[in-house]
């Protein structure tokens, strides 16, 4: 366990906001954990989790501790078929999907790429490209503030779209600190989602291998979305927002070119990119902030943003979409800070 005070989070999120917090806790075992936690309310300040800073927004210093998760370590198990793939919570997310490919274990091809760390996979059960983290999830296991060490089968995650009982009823009572993935040597490949389907036929792939699949996603994501290296950003900023699917036939008749996807029973998922394009802000930049040329649902730091410049124009979106759908647009990426949410 290594202890910095007064940091600057800068290189710890990909939005790369200058922010400081009182302390940074490097919990590298599990072990540390309760020690860890009873250190951080001993300096008397609130404390949170920080993974890889890839769905954070900093609208100001933290006045408290951040426990930063570096566990590593990567194992398997085979059942037959299929593979249990253990990985702690601070192994960077690719690293896991390049682990899987390398090895023939079929199952994360469709989420290459995506950044972060596999602790916080399922907090908001990450996905992409047609597939979720519950599609493969066995297990994980964490430590509960309040009942130690403990584990958490499929079920009892509560996953949903962008969500899990961690982002709920546990939100900042639950660590993660290492997750167990169901792969398979005889993979099921999903290649349904459009945007794939369009890329695998382009490069004329009939019959992908895993590699293949995580390769085209690869590159479809490099085409699409910004280097959080070279432009700060946090993927998508807003939820897709589910609506009755008799207010998305309303809206319509007087938007024909809405986009929007069935979502069960009822509801319609429609696409907040579409929203946010439409309302004239793809692209547009503010000051030191915008969202990006390629991708209306990505805001971007053009350089020296700081978060509360973020989150305004975040709200300035939110209102236009508002004003001209009647539809409220909820974030995806989680905001830090004292500044009163609208959502
Ligand atoms: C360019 C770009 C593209 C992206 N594309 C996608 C995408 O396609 N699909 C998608 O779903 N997301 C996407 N994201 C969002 C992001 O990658 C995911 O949300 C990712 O899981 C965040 O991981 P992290 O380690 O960076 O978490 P952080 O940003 O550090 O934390 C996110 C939340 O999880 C909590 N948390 C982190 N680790 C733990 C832990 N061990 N235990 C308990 N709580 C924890 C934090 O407290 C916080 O609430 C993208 C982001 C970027 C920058």
């Amino acid at each position: 366990m290594q202890l910095h005070k007064d940091f600057d989070l800068r290189p710890l999120n990909t939005f790369g906001i200058s922010v400081k917090c009182k302390y940074l806790i490097e919990i590298e075992e599990e072990t540390e954990l309760p020690r860890a936690v009873e250190m951080a309310t001993h300096f008397g300040y609130p404390f949170m989790v920080l993974g890889g800073g890839s769905n954070m927004l900093f609208t100001e210093d933290y006045e408290g501790s951040i426990l930063y998760m570096r566990i590593p370590g990567i194992s398997a198990e085979t059942q037959g078929e299929e593979v249990l793939v253990t990985a702690g919570a601070g192994v960077v997310w690719h690293d896991l999907v390049q682990y899987a490919v390398a090895h023939g274990y079929g199952g994360l091809e469709n989420l290459a790429l995506i950044p972060g760390t596999v602790g916080a996979s399922p907090i908001q059960n990450i996905g992409a490209y047609g597939v979720e983290v519950q599609d493969i999830f066995d297990s994980l296991r964490g430590y509960h503030l309040e009942q130690g060490f403990m584990e958490f089968d499929k079920k009892s995650c509560h996953f949903g779209y962008r969500q899990s009982i961690f982002k709920g009823a546990l939100k900042g009572k639950f660590i993660v600190t290492q997750v167990r993935f169901r792969l398979s040597t005889q993979p099921n490949l999903k290649l349904h989602y459009g945007a794939l389907q369009d890329a695998l036929a382009q490069r004329g792939l009939v019959k992908p291998s895993i590699a293949e699949v995580a390769e085209v996603v690869s590159s479809v994501r490099v085409s699409k979305l910004p280097d959080p290296s070279s432009i700060g950003n946090a993927g998508s900023f807003f939820k897709n927002p589910e609506i009755p699917e008799a207010q998305f036939q309303r809206l319509k008749i007087d938007f024909p070119e809405m986009v929007g996807y069935p979502a069960g029973e009822g509801v319609i998922k429609a696409s907040a990119a579409w929203l946010i394009e439409s309302c004239g802000w793809k692209g547009k930049v503010i000051g030191n902030t915008g969202t990006y040329a390629k991708h209306a649902l990505v805001l971007v730091n053009h350089g020296h943003a700081t978060g509360s410049d973020i989150w305004a124009l975040a709200q300035s979106i939110q209102r236009s979409v508002q004003e001209r759908y009647g539809i409220h647009l909820e974030p995806e990426v989680n905001i830090i800070g004292r500044i009163q949410l609208s959502n």
